[in-house]
């Protein structure tokens, strides 16, 4: 037989474009169209229709970038259209929907006269069905919001856009359609026929007897139907398909749960107040696709979205509420936002769970198993404890696919955190939580499927995502006729819980990933925005301390513990961990808006703060020190309120050539440029700096990474490189010297003093360079063979030496407060105040003289998508630690973020607990959630073995509880690390949660 088959899909191609998508709509009308343009910020449904609307013509411009116009729609249905069969009238509206798509563009609401919330306009949701019959008139509102494409090619080219002050106020977007059509439902399912078996056809081999098949099928098609009318001939052409469509799949198939999704970024290229509009949009859109069709369901994570339609939009959350009863609308993940994972602290990751869990639970009497994060950069090693201990058995993300060097071996598999608590997880094969449900998508799923042969089944997020929009008709058509199609993997639309049932019934053995899931790309992430990142920083400690002195104020002083307060400043803090605010991803309104709260939040956590000392401490003129920290420090006991000792700083000494600090512990030399020369640990009796180095060196790097600015550092950024050897000035202060240099556009004043606690480095720096990584360079004389970086609740150690491509392709790494190196008998630990990226190597000089060098990432400059992120004013301190073991730094690490208070007051106080162990260490004291008045402790074993110790609760109190980290009771059977009531068994890493009751 000849060959025809390049010919006929040619043939194919043309009768798609130029017939079947043409005659979706069978006749058209016009409509009258006024508008009101919104002064500013966006407005309610109510004032925005009380204002008076002036005509509007369809193909006019409308909307500068971030503005508001409402358009009032009215019109009648044709008389002549209720005599068609097999259509449908609908609004069909195209605001000018520019390149980016869904999300990334304009987008609207489509409000009825009365202010029902109908469903959302999108490049690829066009359309509002009218409930007005032939003859009727009809009257609605569009709200229309001019969100301008903020990646205009690429993702590097610097743009004004991303902030409302610098975007420009001309309009950016023309209305090109704004009509009344009338859908011919005949040809629009032909359409989905069509596009289901040429998309398989074209992934089928080329070989195939079934990709042939499917081929003469559809030229069948092509020659029954009348190509001028296919308004009369679709039904023809249709069952011309059917055997086609009707065809089998195998026995051995792939399975495809193909779950409803919108993944919407809580802020990113939008401001959050759009984000909210954007929650709107999609949940209307999925509540107006589930009326039509009974079998969508619909995965939506974060408590916060919710919360923000329950509070702008009741009537379509009510709405929601019904279709979360029914089990379609189905909350999952369990967390406040989907945060970012490598950088929340320690208690807050916790947060992010309990206050998201608890939100659910309130709200729709529904507890999410699982834990959602499809898009997070990277997945801290101490995830799955944290979600256990929360209660949830299954794990989601699928963003290791985007890995620069290696592809992961697994896509179901358990995951082991550091403790050893593991928990089942899942990568989508396919590799995207937006699907369409493609042919492309669903093959690749199989394709790559890591665990075929033993097992079946995969998830598919389908639904328009990143920037909202949800699943559409055209996905479910596509579902129905992919559930059992010859050559497709079968597609079931359902839950994701269905899916790890399923998943989690067919697997015998599952291979384990230990440890944190590091996303080889991204890697600038934990620098780029540093106010951001240093304001999340100091939230957390402050939260911590107040909630601590407010604990201790209601045991001992019957203080009112203030509950909104608190909730409302720790949903801000987890808010903004969202996984592109705290990466410092986000277009600059996020970030200035980001800074501004955290401002706010630091103001008044300092007001509770010294209110809750007011009441602690007393009326009197004696001043005392509040010690937050879970260690003693110079007198105060850890937890408590003192009076204390002095700390001693050190002695400075300078010569024509240098400064040499000195204390008991250290010999610091340091030369006439501020390059420290000596390092000298008295006690040990060893020099720490490797003959020839100098430290405290910064190195200024080009930071140019071949594409996503504020997300990448490239590996090549070490290849260009700027010593700052010279200063500006350098002038002793008590306890050391003070160091001014220069970058040329940057100055950069680190203050360098030793006490008893270590060699402080404190900078202050007025940022102005651009594309460039500032480095601290700290080499020292040891041969560490692996670098110990904190994490939550724990830590972790990466090895300091390139072998393989998982270790090249680790060239920087997070750490939260602090980061260790050490060799057999001698450490060195580095705490910080505010910094998350780091670079540690082992090198040699090739006769066994090791040196290992930290380098923390102190500033970036990318300029997209924000142009002028990081330039500005910034602190950042450091606190070298010489002759220190883990447990060290972790007391550094505090140290370097909780610094004492003194407070005026009549008497010091006890601390309400108290712990015989420094390595268990407590993260939180706070009172329960529940309100019922008791004290909630939150502790775990810091330095990876397992720890005895004994509780101390110095308050009248009833029994004490283990819980989990929603404070409910640990279920019977399960291991309780509290023996009796006042000792504790922790196992390596532990976190241990306890409930005391008050007498
Ligand atoms: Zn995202």
């Amino acid at each position: 037989m000849h060959d025809f088959v390049a010919r006929t899909e040619h043939r194919l191609t043309r009768f798609i474009n130029e017939r079947l998508r043409q005659q979706l709509y069978r006749d058209r009308a016009r409509v009258e169209v006024t508008h009101w343009e919104a002064p500013d910020e966006p407005v309610s449904f109510a004032e925005a229709t009380a204002q008076t609307f002036a005509p509007f013509e369809v193909g006019t411009p409308w909307g500068p970038p971030w503005g508001t116009v409402w358009f009032h729609v009215t019109g009648t249905v044709p008389v002549g259209w209720g005599k068609e069969a097999d259509t449908r009238p609908e609004l069909h509206v195209d605001l000018g929907f520019a390149g980016g798509g869904t999300g990334f563009t304009c987008e609207a609401n489509a409000w009825s006269a009365q202010g029902t919330l109908i469903k959302a306009l999108e490049p690829m949701n066009r359309y509002v069905t009218l409930d007005a019959g032939p003859g009727e008139s009809f009257e609605l509102f569009i709200e229309a919001a001019a969100n301008p494409v903020v990646p205009s090619f690429n993702w590097y080219q610097p743009t004004p856009v991303g902030d409302k002050a610098t975007a420009g106020t001309d309009p950016i977007y023309v209305v090109n359609t704004l009509e009344v059509a009338l859908l011919d439902t005949g040809v629009w399912e032909l359409s989905q026929d069509v596009d289901a078996l040429r998309g398989l056809m074209l992934v089928l081999p080329a070989e195939s007897t079934r990709r042939h098949q499917i081929l003469s099928a559809l030229e069948d098609m092509m020659d029954a139907v009348d190509p001028h009318d296919l308004a009369g001939t679709a039904a023809r052409g249709r069952e011309v398909l059917r055997p086609a469509l009707e065809s089998p799949a195998g026995r051995s198939s792939h399975v495809v749960h193909a779950t409803g999704h919108a993944h919407i970024d809580s802020a990113w290229l939008w401001p959050v107040r759009e984000t909210i509009r954007k929650c709107s949009r999609t949940f209307s859109n999925v509540i107006a696709l589930m009326d039509e069709d009974p079998d969508l369901t619909f995965a939506c994570s974060s408590a916060q979205q919710y919360e923000w339609v329950r509070d702008h939009y009741p009537e379509l959350f009510e709405r929601i509420r019904e279709k979360v009863a029914e089990g379609r609308f189905v909350p999952v993940g369990g967390m406040w936002v989907e945060s970012d994972t490598n950088m929340p602290g320690s208690e807050a990751m916790v947060r992010q769970f309990v206050l998201g869990t608890r939100f659910f639970i309130d709200e729709f009497g529904f507890e999410p198993k699982d834990v959602w994060l499809p898009d997070s950069f990277g997945y801290s090693g101490a995830m799955p404890q944290i979600a256990r201990a929360a209660g949830k058995d299954s794990f989601l993300t699928q963003k290791i696919s985007w890995n620069d060097t290696n592809t992961f071996p697994h896509h179901t598999f358990w995951w082991e955190g550091i403790d050893g608590s593991r928990i089942f997880t899942h990568f989508p094969p396919s590799d995207t939580y937006n699907s369409h449900l493609s042919a492309e998508e669903l093959a690749r799923s199989e394709r790559q499927f890591r665990e075929k042969g033993r097992a079946t089944h995969a998830l598919v997020p389908f639904g328009w995502g990143d920037g909202g929009g949800g699943p559409t008709r055209e996905m479910m058509a596509a579902a129905r006729r992919k559930a059992d199609l010859e050559g497709s993997p079968k597609v079931v639309v359902d839950t994701p819980a269905e899916f790890f049932a399923a998943a989690k019934a067919e697997h015998g053995h599952l291979d384990t990933w230990t440890g944190e899931m590091y996303l080889e790309y991204h890697r600038g992430t934990y620098t780029s925005q540093h106010r951001t990142k240093a304001g999340n920083r100091r939230s957390e400690h402050l939260l911590r301390e107040a909630e601590l002195w407010w604990t201790t104020a209601v045991v001992r002083e019957g203080a009112t513990w203030p509950k909104e307060q608190f909730d409302r400043l720790w949903k801000q803090v987890l808010l903004q961990q969202f996984h592109d605010i705290l990466p410092g991803s986000s277009i600059a309104w996020v970030h200035h808006e980001a800074e501004q709260h955290y401002g706010a939040i630091a103001a008044e956590l300092e007001e509770l703060i010294a209110e809750a000392g007011r009441i602690l401490l007393g009326a009197g003129e004696t001043p005392f020190v509040l010690n937050a920290r879970p260690f003693a420090d110079h007198g105060v006991p850890a937890l408590g309120v003192a009076a204390a000792t002095e700390p001693r700083i050190a002695e400075v000494a300078s010569s024509g050539d240098g400064f040499t600090l000195s204390n008991e512990a250290l010999l610091v030399e340091l030369d006439a440029n501020g390059l420290v020369t000596r390092l000298f640990d008295r006690r040990a009796g060893r020099d720490l700096l490797p003959p020839g180095q100098v430290s405290n060196l910064l190195q200024l790097h080009r930071d140019i990474p071949n594409e996503w600015d504020a997300w990448d550092i490239n590996s090549h950024y070490k290849q260009v490189t700027r010593d700052l050897t010279e200063v500006v000035s350098i002038a002793t202060v008590p306890g050391g010297v003070v160091i001014e240099r220069s970058t040329g556009a940057s100055s950069i004043t680190e203050t360098v003093t030793l006490d008893e606690a270590g060699l402080h480095l404190d900078f202050d720096i007025d940022w102005h360079d651009r594309q460039k990584l500032l480095k601290l360079t700290l080499p020292f004389a040891l041969h560490a063979r692996e670098a110990t970086s904190e994490i939550q609740f724990g830590h972790l150690a990466r090895p300091t030496s390139v072998n393989t491509s998982w270790d090249a392709a680790r060239f920087e790494t997070v750490a939260h407060r602090w980061l260790h190196v050490s060799e057999p008998g001698y450490g060195v630990a580095l705490a910080n105040s505010c910094t998350y990226g780091y670079d540690t190597l082992r090198t040699t000089d090739g006769d066994g003289n090791s040196v290992t060098t930290v380098r923390p990432s102190l500033l970036r400059a990318p300029m997209f998508p924000d142009p002028d992120a990081d330039q500005g004013h910034h602190q950042l301190s450091f606190l070298l630690v010489p002759g220190a073991e883990v447990g060290d730094a972790v007391e550094a690490g505090y140290a370097e973020n909780l610094p004492t208070r003194v407070l005026a007051g009549a008497h010091g106080v006890d601390p309400l607990v108290t712990i015989d162990n420094p390595a268990v260490v407590v993260e939180a004291v706070k009172l329960a959630e529940d309100g019922s008045g008791d004290v909630v402790v939150r502790l775990y074993e810091s330095r990876g073995g397992r720890a005895a110790a004994v509780l101390g609760v110095g308050f009248e109190h009833g029994p004490v509880v283990a819980t989990d980290l929603l404070e409910r009771p640990l279920a019977t059977g399960t291991r309780s690390p509290l023996v009796g009531q006042d000792r504790l068994e922790l196992r390596p890493f532990e976190i241990v949660t306890l409930r005391i009751g008050r007498a």
